[in-house]
């Protein structure tokens, strides 16, 4: 088996999913025994400052061995796995060039991944597939990253003669939670570009995700008993139905894809007496985003004029940023990653992320940090899968930016 696989199958073998319920950090104990068995593996390959902190956030780096003055750039990964689908007893398998039929992932249980149900399996015929048994998700989601940033750094310790700028690494607890950045502490991570390496199949690469506000509207009703409340009752559920219903909805997210923005209501409970909202706010334009925020205190304004001041009670908050704003200004980020995709021999697939990504808030820290495919298909299921050629890709294309960033 090549290294780069016995790596993703040692790291899946560790359960580290990360559960809502978890009121800790790291979500799961296991993440600790990742962490240490990978600071022990960088110590393996020479790179002695390998260090994990109380939360299980991995570090290290590797000194640049140039004379030149070269920017230094990090390679970011998650040690946990999505909360969806269990992540512990996975049991991976390898099918060697893969004949494009459907695949019996478990013959017991009669699990079956069928090619009619997964169009994107296509691309993956003639290669080395690596799968579940059906009863676990695969956990290439992340660690396939992790294998790939590992391999890519025992290549640069074990080719010494290769130029290269500083090189960091880090590995961070509870992505898949939405708090792998909430902890970290970027001072250990010094670099002046960033990669996360998180992204889906081969040849995607994210510069850019949602702008992500919360809206919280709360109502305040009158409650009477109904036999007696003709022209005092304030139902503050209708009133709820009514804010929702100045909502355009055909810009919620089952109507729209792309780059189009969206008003998602999320929650809504209540009763005669209060009620509340909650809606999150999305889109990629910076101006429709403000343009959306604003929406939402026009409709407290207008229905305040209606029931009386105060009724209606809005708060916006911003949740997230797009990081194109901060990659914008750094061009050589998104440059060397495509330009490194080409040299791997692979057209870049460019996509905005509807969503959130852990490089909008490293972007906004100050190290602009677009997010590069590791091959996973599938994620947080028991269809998940990658290929073997995806992962050695991935492996190329980090170490073709660090080329690249050498080159100058
Ligand atoms: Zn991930």
């Amino acid at each position: 088996m090549k290294p780069i696989v016995e790596r993703l199958f040692r790291y899946v073998k560790i359960d580290t999913q990360s559960t809502w319920e978890s009121t800790e950090v790291p979500a799961s104990k296991n993440e600790f025994v990742l962490g240490r068995m990978l600071v022990e593996e960088l110590k393996e390959m020479g790179i002695d400052n390998a260090w994990m902190d109380e939360k299980a956030y991995v570090f290290a780096s590797i000194p640049s061995n140039s004379k030149k003055e070269i920017p230094s750039v990090a390679f970011f990964a998650h040690l946990d796995t999505a909360p969806d689908e269990t992540g512990a007893n996975v049991n991976p398998r390898v099918i060697e060039s893969w004949d494009g039929r459907d695949i019996v992932l478990n013959e017991k249980k009669n699990i079956v991944m069928k090619t009619e149900d997964f169009p994107c399996l296509k691309d993956s015929i003639g290669k080395d597939l690596i799968v579940t048994d059906g009863t676990s998700l695969l956990g290439a989601d992340d660690k396939a990253g992790i294998a790939e940033i590992m391999e890519a750094a025992r290549y640069i310790m074990e080719n010494p003669k290769e130029e290269h700028g500083e090189i960091h690494i880090c590995f961070t607890p509870d992505e898949e939670i939405g708090n792998s950045t909430e902890y970290i502490n970027i001072k250990n991570v010094p670099a002046q570009y960033g990669y996360t390496m998180d992204g889906g199949e081969l040849g995607e690469i994210n510069f850019e995700n949602f702008n992500a506000a919360t809206a919280t509207v709360k109502i305040h009703g009158i409650a009477i008993h109904p036999g007696e409340s003709k022209d005092k009752m304030r139902n503050a559920v209708l009133v709820g139905v009514e804010f929702i219903n100045h909502l355009p909805w055909r810009e919620s997210p089952v109507n729209t894809e792309g780059y189009e923005g969206f008003y998602h209501v999320t929650d809504f409970k209540g009763g005669v007496d209060s009620a509340e909202i909650t809606i999150a706010i999305r889109d990629f334009d910076e101006e429709k985003y403000e343009i959306r925020k604003r929406r939402i205190q026009q409709i407290e304004d207008f229905m305040n004029e209606y029931y009386g001041a105060g009724t209606v009670e809005a708060k916006v908050e911003d949740y997230y940023l797009n990081m194109a704003r901060e990659v914008k200004k750094h061009p050589k980020v998104r440059e060397y990653a495509l330009e490194a995709m080409k040299r791997t021999g692979i057209e870049p697939i460019v996509i905005p992320i509807r969503g959130g990504t852990d490089g909008s808030t490293i972007s906004f820290m100050g190290m602009p940090c677009p997010n590069i495919f590791m091959g996973s298909a599938n994620s947080h299921s028991i269809y998940e899968y990658c290929t073997v050629q995806s992962m050695e890709k991935a492996m190329e294309v980090i170490l073709n930016i660090i080329r690249l960033f050498a080159e100058g």
